[in-house]
Formats: structure tokens, sequence, C-alpha cells
């Protein structure tokens, strides 16, 4: 067929170029056939087109009028990936200022393209090495390009524009920038080593390409002035060439060369991936602080001991707590230590002299809770005797404390100066200074620290305040413990169990005025239990017999108080139990918390946490909403700012991928060549980053914002944090690509050159 003579046909072919609203032309209605074997030389005045001519017979740009015919198959219809495919397969340029890239060696830039179009590094290494010695530089294989002179460069381009075997060599100007001794040793190489191929090349020198050209184009003014043929060529058959894709390995390993390729770029975008590492944890780990701190500043009428490890626990079946239960517990992961009588820690505790000389309260504590050592004294020997922790400046403590530890005291969980329940000869044998920061209550100053048997004395004391009383008596119901009531009750050693013991004085109530045998039934009722207890009246007591009915020391004629009923001790502990409903459980590590609770509720108890029942004020839901809204702000703020640092940074990358398109790797590659590289950096900058944790972790280095990211953020806000470092270099690459990729080739590299 004869059209096939013709690898290249122009039929009337205009360009335009459309800058700001105006039309320059490039060239117009230009009819030319290129064939095989052809060397052309084309010259003409500066500004007559001949690169724009150039450009469109590569497919780097686009053409606006005629036809452009490549093997007799029609171009117009042709879309950015029909040019794509046509550049791979057609032509190799050669540029004025070679194009290469400069970071790369010799043997990568040559090796770039064989690998873009599908060769493994295995295959190319021959080829490359060939191509190499053919353009005469086996010596500098290794050197970078940025290193070679120009004319070196320029049988670099040659080598690599060879290294496709396309039947089409364009060349602009490839002398432009050589001396003249390079430049004829170029043009030689060239005709030398495309013998069989269609060779089109620009000069300003005709007198340099005379010898080797088999016909002369002149341009002038976008049009062709003159067309001689000056040698008869032979046609030969273009042949196939077949080219593949990139592979993935392959893709990866460029992704990773151009990674660290550029050093003062890879560390520039290391900082500024760092930075976005860095205020992001802080801001994140600031927040989780502040929710943290939000959290434990929170008020509770209730409770008094709000700090975070503790879980307070009942069970289900709301009987009391055994040391079954409490081993049970003790024995799971991350408790610190577990309290049986959980009223106890919120309540406060009275020691008072029996002189009255002496009175302190205190959080009660028990003594295993106790941790360091004593400052002064010794650790209590046997039940009665206890420690009491304070501040190292309190007076009583720090001066005072030789009289204090000399007194007996009566404890008791009232107030009152002669709490009858209340527990004698307690004595101190041991102060300690709480540490600074030990802040364990808003309302006692101290901490008194207790044996098993007294915690259950005050356990005792505590459910005999908060428990009602109601007694039966005579077909009345009375309720005890009211200051107006007619009746009291109290436990007397002297009073056989089941027994009551009567004031004299109410026989007339009874029938007969005789009660003696008159049941007596008491009804307790608290928040935890019920019982009732069935006495009946024994004996009578007045003001002469008091005493030797009763165990009475230190009585007085003025203590008399008829409304008194003495019940056996076992009766009235039985009304006053020491049981215990509720317990407290300390954890060790407060960010176990959850886990802990679940555990505990998988085991069949009821839990409650401290971080539940804080109550947060209106100002503090406020503020909070104020810096989650701020929070935001600054995410944003700080992506838009990296967006623009990155998109600075990679202009400078504009070249290499305009590069990498124009020997003939599609858009998709490029993109795909850049992912992989913000992506390599997202992750040195997340491990620089992790070891650098990791080192404050360990000491090694202290930075107060690094320990606030070690102590408030968890592997999951890690992995989140990483997920949005992901996600922006994914945006940051989309939009970059979108934006650079637009462009035909020539314009995106027309902005950059
Ligand atoms: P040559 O390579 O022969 O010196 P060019 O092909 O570069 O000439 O230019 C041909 C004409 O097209 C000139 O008039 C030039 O001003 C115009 N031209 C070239 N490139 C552009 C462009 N990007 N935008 C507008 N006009 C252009
Ligand atoms: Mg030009």
């Amino acid at each position: 067929m004869k059209g096939n003579k013709y690898m290249i046909k122009l039929k009337n072919v205009s360009k335009f170029y459309y800058s700001k609203g105006v039309i320059a032309s490039g060239f117009t209605k230009i009819n030319l056939e290129f064939k095989m074997g052809e060397f052309i030389a084309i010259t003409g005045e500066s500004g007559s087109g001949k690169s724009t001519l150039l450009n469109v017979i590569s497919g780097l740009d686009t053409y606006e009028e005629g036809e452009m015919y490549v093997n007799s198959e029609e171009t117009s219809h042709y879309l950015e990936k029909d040019w794509e495919d046509y550049r791979r397969k057609y032509i190799g340029n050669i540029y004025q200022n070679f194009n290469l890239i400069n970071s790369y060696t010799v043997y990568q830039n040559i090796e770039l393209v064989l690998i873009l179009n599908g060769s493994s590094r295995k295959e190319a290494k021959p080829k490359v090495l060939e191509l190499i010695s053919k353009v005469g530089l086996t010596k500098f294989k290794r050197a970078k390009v940025s290193k070679l002179s120009g004319g070196q460069k320029q049988r670099v381009a040659i080598a690599r524009a060879l290294a496709k075997d396309v039947p089409i060599i364009i060349a602009d100007e490839p002398t432009g920038n050589l001396d003249k001794r390079s430049a004829d040793s170029i043009i030689k190489l060239l005709s030398e080593l495309s013998k069989d191929k269609l060779v089109i090349i620009v000069t300003h020198n005709y007198e340099q390409i005379v010898a080797y050209a088999t016909r002369k184009i002149t341009m002038h003014d976008g049009k062709v002035l003159e067309d001689k043929k000056l040698k008869e060529v032979e046609y030969k058959r273009p042949e196939e060439n077949n080219y593949k894709n990139i592979n993935l390995f392959n893709k990866l390993r460029l992704g990773i060369i151009n990674t660290f390729n550029i050093i003062p770029k890879f560390i520039l975008l290391l900082i500024v991936y760092l930075f976005i590492i860095v205020s992001l944890m802080s801001e994140y780990s600031y927040f989780k602080k502040q929710e943290h701190e939000n959290a434990k500043s929170g008020y509770n009428n209730i409770f008094i001991d709000t700090s975070e490890e503790r879980i307070i626990l009942k069970k289900k079946d709301k009987s009391n707590i055994t040391n079954d239960d409490i081993d049970k517990i003790s024995n799971l992961e991350n408790i610190n230590y577990v309290v049986k009588n959980d009223a106890i820690i919120d309540s406060t505790c009275f020691l008072n002299t029996t002189d009255d000389s002496y009175s302190i309260d205190g959080a009660p504590r028990n003594i295993s809770m106790l941790s360091g050592k004593i400052d002064i004294g010794r650790l209590p020997e046997n039940e009665n005797e206890i420690v009491i922790e304070g501040d190292r400046n309190d007076y009583y403590l720090a001066k005072d404390y030789k009289k204090l530890m000399g007194k007996s005291y009566n404890l008791s969980a009232d107030g009152s100066y002669n709490d009858p329940s209340a527990i004698n000869n307690i004595k101190i044998v041991g102060i300690k200074y709480s540490r600074n920061d030990d802040k364990f209550s808003p309302y006692s100053q101290y901490k008194i620290y207790l044996s098993n048997n007294l915690i259950n004395g005050l356990q005792r004391n505590i459910s005999k305040t908060s428990s009602n009383i109601t007694m039966n008596f005579l077909d009345h119901n009375i309720k005890l413990g009211r200051y107006d009531s007619e009746y009291k009750i109290t436990s007397n050693k002297s009073v056989p169990k089941g027994s009551a013991f009567i004031a004299e004085y109410n026989k007339y109530d009874c029938p007969n005025e005789n009660c003696i045998n008159k049941p007596i039934t008491l009804k307790v009722e608290n928040l935890y239990y019920q019982d009732t207890i069935n006495l009946s009246v024994a004996k009578y007591y007045n003001n002469k017999n008091i005493t030797s009915v009763l165990e009475l020391p230190n009585y007085s004629n003025d203590d008399y108080d008829g409304t008194i009923i003495y019940m056996s001790p076992s009766d009235y502990n039985k009304l006053y139990k020491d049981d215990s409903y509720q317990a407290s459980i300390y954890v060790k590590d407060v960010k176990k918390l959850n886990t802990t609770i679940k555990k505990i509720d998988e085991l069949g108890y009821e839990t409650l946490s401290m971080k539940d029942v804080l109550i947060q004020s209106d100002i503090t839901v406020v503020i909070r909403i104020l810096r989650i809204i701020i929070t935001i702000i600054l995410v944003i703020t700080l992506f838009f700012i990296t967006y623009f640092v990155i998109k600075l940074i990679l202009k400078s990358r504009n070249i290499y991928y305009t590069t990498v398109r124009m020997l003939g790797a599609p858009k998709k590659v490029a993109r795909q060549l850049l992912i992989i590289e913000l992506f390599n950096i997202t992750n040195i900058s997340c491990l620089v980053f992790g070891i650098i944790l990791y080192l404050n972790k360990t000491k090694l280095i202290n930075y107060e914002l690094l320990s606030t990211i070690n102590t408030y953020l968890e592997l999951n806000d890690y992995i989140i944090l990483y997920l949005i470092l992901i996600l922006l270099s994914f945006l940051i690459s989309e939009k970059y690509a979108a934006k650079i990729f637009k462009k035909s080739v020539m314009n995106s590299y027309r902005e950059e050159v």
C-alpha cells in the first residue's frame, strides 16, 4: 500500500496558541510527508514554528486544524490515552536542554525509559550498558547527570532516545548548547545510531548537518518555505515496538528511589511531615488531657473520694460482700487493692480524747492501703493502734505529735462527744507525711489508717447513723433515733440475748402494770439490709438499782435516762451489722479502667465507676464544646498549610514527572509514582516520630510534650492519626496530580522551563 510508505503525513495542519485570551499562530496549513530512513534537517529563523512543528509531530502538543496521519491512521480523534500510546510506540525525543533527570545517574536515566516501558531491571541491564558504550560514556555510567558536560549530557539523551527502540527520533536543536566540536560528534553519533529510523532534527546550523541530511526543510513565519531532497533514501519498514506497562515492583522501586533521590527535598518533606505529626499529636493529646482533667474536676455530693482509680461494686443479689468475693476480685488483673467496706471511704471518722482536749477528724482508710514508709513512730501492732497521715506543715503532726501520740482516743463515725457506740482506747502509733500532690479528700486534712477490726466497728457505726429503726411495743409503732423519740436503745453486757431491760416507770403503760415478758419488736432498715429482732422485757431498772442491774462504769446519777431500752450486745450488733454491702476497688492503671470494669461485670457484680458519677458544671460543658471547635479549626488549618507547603516542595518535582511522561509513561503511572513517594515520606516520618516517642518513654530524651503524648494517646489514637496522615498524603497527591497532569505534556513542561 502506497500510503504506508509515509510514516507521518501532515495535511493542512495548523497549530494555534491560546493564552490569556490572545490567539497566536504556531504554524499554519503545513503539508509534509516523512518516511522511514530519512534524515531531515529543519531550519528557519527563530519563531518560525520549528519547535511547534516538532512538538505536534511528537504528540506532545495538540493541533487545531487539518489532519495528521501516522502509518496512514488519522489522529484528529485521538484522546490523551491514544497520544500516550503513540509516543510510546513511535517517538524518541532529544532536546536542546537535554531534559535529563539530573538527580539520576547516567545508567538510571537510560534504564528509566526501559523500565517505564515494562522491562525488568535484568532485561534492561545489557541494553543500557550497550547503549552507554555506543555513546562512549562507559566510564561515566555511575556519574550523576548533573556532573556531566553539555556534550556528555546530550550523549545520554541520545542513548535514552534510542533505548526505547522506536522508529522516529525527533531532536530540537540538540547541539544548540554545545561547542562546535561536541556538536559535530553528536550529529555524527545520531546519524550512525539511527540509520534505519526516521530522524527529524531542527538546527540553526545547517552546515553541521549537511553531510548526513537526506532532506532539508526551511520554515518561515509558520509556513514551509522550501522542502529540498538531498539524497535518495531506501524505504524501510518500521519495526514493531512492543511495549508493556511498568510492573508493580519497579513502580515501588522507582517510588523509593525518588523518595531519597534529592536529599534536600527529602529532608524538607520529612520536616513538614514531622511538623504535621507533632502538631496533630500534641493537639490531640492536649485535647485528651483536658477531657481527662475535666472528668476529674467534676463534683459529686455523695462520694468524697472521687479518684478515677476507684470502682464501686455491689452484688447483684444485694447480699453482703464476703471474703470470697474479695479474693475473687483481687485475683483480677490491674487491681491495686480492694476495700471491703466501701462506706468507710466516703465517711469521716472522729478521734476524741476522753477529756475532750484533742479532737481529730479524718478520712478512714484500711491499714492495707498505707503505702510508703512511716515518718514518725511505727506501724500498728495490735487492733487498737492507728496511723495518721497529713501535711508535713500541719501543726499537730509536725510540732505537737508527741502529745498527740500520748493520748487515748474514742473512735466513732459520729462526731458527738459522748457517742455510746464509740470504740475506746485507740492509740496513735505512727505519723506519715503526705506527698504534696496527695489531695485525697476535700473535707478532711487527715487520713486515718485503721485495722480491720476498727473498720468493722466504724462500719457498724455508719450503719447506725444510716439506719431507720421502728420499734413495736404494746401495739405502738415508734420510730427510734429521733430527738423527740420516747425511747432509745443501747447495748449492755449485763443483758442476756433476746431480753430487754426497760425503765420501771414504763410499766404504767402496760396492762396490769406488768411489762415483764411483753414483746418488743425492732425493725431495722437501711440502704443495704432489713432485719427484725424480737426481744422480750426481762427486767426493770430505776435510778437506784441501775448500777447493779447494768454494767455502767463511770456512771453518775446525772446520767440517768429513763427512755433507754438496754439490749444484749449480740442483738444490738445484729441490728447494726458490720457487714459490708458495697466494696471499692482501686485499679493500678486508669487507662485500663474500662477493661477492668468489664471483667468485674463478667464476674457478676454491679459496678459504678467514679468517672460516671461526676457532674460537670455548665461552664465546663461550654468550654469543652469550644475546645472541640477550636481543635477542628486547627486541624483544618493545618491541613491547608501542609497542602500548600508540600505543593511548593513538589513543584520542583514537576519537571521529573513531565519528563517521565515524555518518556512514554502514562499519566496513571506518573500519578502512582507520586503517591508512592508521599506514602514513603509518611511512613518514614511516622517511624522517626515513633522512635522519638520511644526514646522519650525510655527517658533517653525528655520533653513534656512527648510525655503528654505518651501518657494520653493509645494504640487506637495512633492508628487513627496514621490513617489521617495517609489520607492527607493521598489527597495531596491526587490534587497535585490533577493539577499538573491536566494539561498536555508540553504545556506543563513549558511552565517549568
Ligand atoms: P521556533 O522553534 O522556530 O523558534 P516556535 O515554534 O517556538 O518557533 O514558535 C512559533 C510561534 O509560536 C512563535 O510566533 C511563538 O511566539 C509562538 N509560540 C510558541 N510557543 C508559544 C506559547 N506557548 N504560547 C503562545 N505562543 C507561542
Ligand atoms: Mg524552537
